[in-house]
């Protein structure tokens, strides 16, 4: 068994919705990338995560886990997918530029593994997570629990990694069409007046 500390808490269990086995693997990614940048979890806006995630695949479950592991919320903005439809996420944190980031992506094996159990199939037929007996879901998230972390991930420091975090901005107008305050970033000019994005009907 692998040590306690990766596994969820009954609280992120909660906070997810059901028992599947991707919410505790996420979970397990974002300790470890805590432990290996050398930091606890985060309480404020210094660690930045990118979940290679798309849309449309179940599997983004994940994403809750390493939210409930590291305190990168999607609240926060501290979460920020880049759509290539891939199960790894790059750990980034402000104050250690030196070790750059690091990228957890799980491997093949270890996914072909996993597929085998039943859970996947009641999946398959479109049964929703939460209708899927308790004991087919343990069943495969104990399993999870139990392997090692060199079977579930390649693992990479990338050292080069740059990313600059868009400076906080408390500065804000009210919108001159419906009067609702727009901060500075987001703010249009129409007729020499500030409009909020949905008042002006530009794009973002
Ligand atoms: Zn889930
Ligand atoms: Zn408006």
């Amino acid at each position: 068994m692998q040590s306690k500390k990766l596994y969820p808490p009954d609280w992120a269990f909660e906070f997810h919705g059901h028992r599947c086995p991707f919410m505790p693997i996420g979970y397990r990614m974002g300790k470890l990338a805590l432990e290996y940048l050398e930091i606890d979890r985060e309480k404020d806006h210094s660690l930045f995560v990118f979940p290679e995630a798309g849309i449309g695949h179940p599997q983004i479950c994940f994403i809750d886990g390493i939210q409930a592991a590291t305190g990168a919320t999607y609240g926060k903005s501290l979460i920020e997918k880049t759509f290539y439809g891939k199960l790894a996420a790059v750990f980034y944190h402000v104050r250690f530029l030196e070790k750059g980031a690091i990228r957890y992506a799980l491997k093949s094996d270890f996914m072909d593994a996993m597929g085998k159990f039943e859970f996947f199939n009641y999946r398959k037929r479109g049964v929703e997570p939460s209708q899927i007996p308790q004991k087919v879901s343990d069943k495969v998230i104990n399993w999870v629990y139990e392997q090692n972390d060199d079977f579930m991930f390649n693992i990479k420091p990338i050292y080069d990694f740059k990313f600059s975090p868009p400076r906080g901005s408390f500065n804000k107008a009210k919108c001159s069409l419906c009067g609702e305050y727009v901060f500075e970033r987001y703010l249009r000019t129409e007729d020499g007046k500030p409009v909020c994005i949905s008042c002006s009907g530009y794009g973002k």
